[in-house]
């Protein structure tokens, strides 16, 4: 019977340090899989390297060179973690049957790929890689995305908890991911809209063993925001609550004032004022800037534009010929 071909995309940025070791692994890791009859011998690991400032992509176009089961993708800029995943699934979605995601720094633990693969095989179009604990994260890191997935699922976004972008996609539910059109990229939110039959296999999280992490807070906030934004109107919503919240108690301090009024004991209420004020001019401010948030991703997504942009394609051996190809 024929064995399906598997793409291990990953997506690079910055990573000169942990490429050798993670291509070792990787590699064995493939062989492993095309020996146990899991994986076509066809079977290829794809790095996209997101445009990296250091000798990553060499590093990526040397390993091509040299094993022919190593692909590599490059784009033309840093167009971030989503994206360059995307971009690696799109391309890999052509010649494969199912692809696995994983982080370059090896930090998801890459021996149970064989079980993803058994998932598939016993039908399973998703299957998510899911972290035990995280004691090998730093406090900080630890705290700050426990809050992120309670923060998120309280906002209404899905996200399987504890999952990263570490996970297997059969070709259809590829294709179906990548007719989501959106510039505003949460894979993890987007894959659990897929509805396909999907599982999830439980590993424990390393350390990442070089380099440093490619995700500073402030990346880590920009994104629990986009994925919320992308995902869910309740922070509308709640804007409007507290709209009516306010209008209410308000209304009740309006009425308190009368009272006092007409019994006479009405003070020069220059301080309820001054507080009132601020108050309502806070919302105001508040809810006009969470209006605007999503009308920027309207306008975002409005405009259409490509995703990312392909600079080498060593996977598909398409010709995305440079300027400097062409010789007078
Ligand atoms: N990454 C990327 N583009 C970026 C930032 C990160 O392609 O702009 C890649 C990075 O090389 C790694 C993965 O995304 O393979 C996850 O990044 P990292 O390990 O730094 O994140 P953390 O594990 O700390 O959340
Ligand atoms: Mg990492």
């Amino acid at each position: 019977m024929n064995k399906p071909v598997l793409t291990v995309v990953v997506p690079c940025y910055n990573e000169e340090e942990v490429l050798f070791e993670t291509t070792n692994q990787l590699t064995s890791m493939l062989s492993f899989l095309i020996n146990e009859q899991l994986a076509s011998k066809e079977s290829k690991i794809l790095y996209v390297d997101d445009g990296s400032q250091d000798k990553t992509w060499a590093i990526i176009e040397n390993l091509t060179l040299k094993n022919q089961s190593i692909k590599g993708l490059k784009l033309s800029r840093n167009f971030g973690h989503q994206k360059a995943l995307l971009a690696g699934l799109e391309v890999a979605e052509r010649q494969s049957d199912c692809v696995i995601s994983i982080d370059a720094d090896l930090q998801d633990d890459i021996s149970i790929m064989k079980d993803f693969m058994i998932k598939f095989f016993e039908g399973n179009d998703i299957v998510y890689g899911v972290r035990k604990s995280r004691e090998t994260d730093t406090f900080f890191k630890r705290f700050t995305a426990q809050g992120f997935y309670r923060f998120m699922n309280k906002m209404g976004v899905q996200v399987t908890y504890n999952h990263a972008d570490y996970r297997l996609l059969s070709k259809r539910a590829l294709q179906e991911l990548l007719r989501f059109r959106e510039q505003n990229l949460f894979l993890r939110g987007i894959v659990s809209l897929i509805g396909y039959k999907s599982t999830v296999v439980y590993y424990d999280r390393k350390e990442r063993f070089a380099g440093v992490s490619k995700y500073p807070l402030k990346k880590m906030l920009s994104f629990a925001f986009d994925g919320i934004t992308s995902f869910s109107i309740k922070p509308i919503r709640f804007i409007t609550f507290i709209g009516f919240l306010s209008f209410f108690i308000s209304s009740l301090a309006g009425i308190y004032a009368l009272i006092s009024k007409f019994t006479g004991h009405a003070d020069s209420g220059w301080t309820s004022i001054m507080i009132s004020l601020w108050i309502i001019g806070g919302l105001l401010l508040m809810s006009v800037g969470l209006i605007g948030e999503y009308i920027g991703k309207i306008y975002e997504e409005t405009k259409q534009r490509p995703r990312y942009s392909i600079d080498l394609d060593l996977y598909s051996e398409l010709d995305h010929k440079r300027a400097s190809h062409f010789i007078k």
